[in-house]
């Protein structure tokens, strides 16, 4: 049964190649959802839509509790960027003046994720030779991608049918020994201290907003986070003020707070919202004119969490890799397991196979050398757990 993986090689990448040139940024997913329904459609499964856009494939008979196996749709490039794929011995638009290396293929999203859409596809046309395709269910999520904030994934597994989920594996990432059990949490705040602003000499002492946003962010560097579970922050875009002689109206700063705990995320979480205060209570007891409150928006939302090591899922996971002759890694990541595991079903995200680097960038390329291994691990992982599932 295996075997149709290496047969098929040259029909996945063909395939692959094919979802990665239908442009499909987060919002925007539309025409790669289509072309996605129709090839699960044509395996005789029955295939569905949700309301934020999320493709559902499941056996006509399924059986309760379904087994998930997923991959986004959704690049993290917008509507204008060029996304045909180059290939090995042609000119690279993507790099001036370079030729693609031999078995590489290079286009942003080739791998993230068009690699793991061409995965799950190619699973889900071996099993359906098998028994285990009734406990599958196939999902190609919207959302996942920066902006989208898992909106597809989190869409699912709080509907009836996610909540059935016995385990979901999604297809997202790069290292064919990695198992990630792990999600890594993310809260994401765009902060804006204002004021009614005025000018830096007639209007001296009304309350300004970059000594507001400064007071801040001094006293946010200095948190202290454990090591492990890794806990991370950050101050990454700071904006504001028209001009060096007027008081700024507003000043603002985009801050991602990061962690393996949902605990330790709460716990710096509450931190920096006092910190955001403090900083313009600050300001306020040195110059009160003119101040407005601050104005705290959140702009992401991960939950995090993990998949126990000795969970059904997980061990069969790594005796699938082990079956490889590859010694598996436990980590943490950031995808849509995510939203599964805050639901309670257990999660992992797996390779899609191959070699590839440089996601999220236009330089992203792929080589689909020794795919077939990655694809015979998620399908032995499959199999392990259908077989479980029916006995
Ligand atoms: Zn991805």
């Amino acid at each position: 049964m295996f075997a149709a993986f290496d047969e098929h090689a040259g029909a996945i990448l063909d395939e692959q190649i094919a979802i990665c040139e239908i442009p499909a940024p987060t919002h925007q997913e539309q025409a790669r959802a289509d072309y996605v329904h129709r090839q699960l459609a044509a395996l005789g499964l029955q295939v569905q839509r949700d309301e934020v856009g999320n493709v559902i494939a499941r056996h006509p008979d399924p059986s309760p509790n379904p087994i998930v196996l997923s991959a986004h749709l959704d690049t993290v490039f917008g509507p204008d960027q060029p996304v045909g794929v180059a290939r090995p011995g042609q000119p690279n638009p993507y790099r001036s003046g370079e030729i693609v290396p031999e078995r590489e293929y290079h286009a942003p999203g080739i791998s993230d994720a068009a690699a793991g859409l061409a995965a799950m596809l190619a699973v889900a046309r071996v099993l359906s030779a098998s028994d285990a395709q009734s406990h599958m269910l196939y999902l190609a999520t919207v959302g996942e991608e920066g902006r989208g904030d898992l909106r597809g994934a989190r869409q699912f597994c709080n509907a009836p049918l996610g909540r059935s989920a016995r385990a979901f594996i999604t297809i997202d990432h790069s290292d064919p020994a990695a198992i990630v059990h792990s999600g890594i949490g993310s809260r994401r705040y765009n902060v804006r201290y204002r004021s009614s602003g005025g000018h830096s000499w007639a209007h001296f002492g009304r309350y300004n907003p970059a000594f507001a946003l400064a007071a801040a962010s001094d006293r946010l560097a200095d948190i202290r986070v454990p090591r492990s579970p890794r806990t991370t922050y950050n101050i990454g875009v700071v904006q504001g003020g028209e001009t060096v002689n007027a008081i700024p109206e507003l000043a603002q700063m985009d801050i991602d707070l990061r962690s393996e705990s949902p605990a330790e995320l709460d716990r710096l979480d509450a931190d920096v919202q006092e910190i955001i205060q403090r900083g313009h209570e600050k300001e306020l007891r040195r110059r009160g004119a003119g101040a407005l409150d601050p104005v705290v928006t959140q702009i992401g939302d991960r939950p995090a969490g993990t998949t126990p090591t000795d969970s059904a899922l997980v061990l069969a996971a790594c005796a699938a890799v082990e079956a490889e002759d590859l010694r598996p890694r436990l980590i943490a990541a950031s995808t849509d397991a995510n939203a599964a595991i805050a639901a309670g079903i257990p999660a992992i995200a797996m390779c899609w196979g191959g070699r590839s680097d440089n996601q999220h960038s236009v330089r992203e390329w792929f080589d689909p050398t020794d795919r077939s291994r990655s694809l015979r691990v998620i399908a032995r992982t499959l199999l392990d757990l259908a077989e479980s599932a029916a006995g």
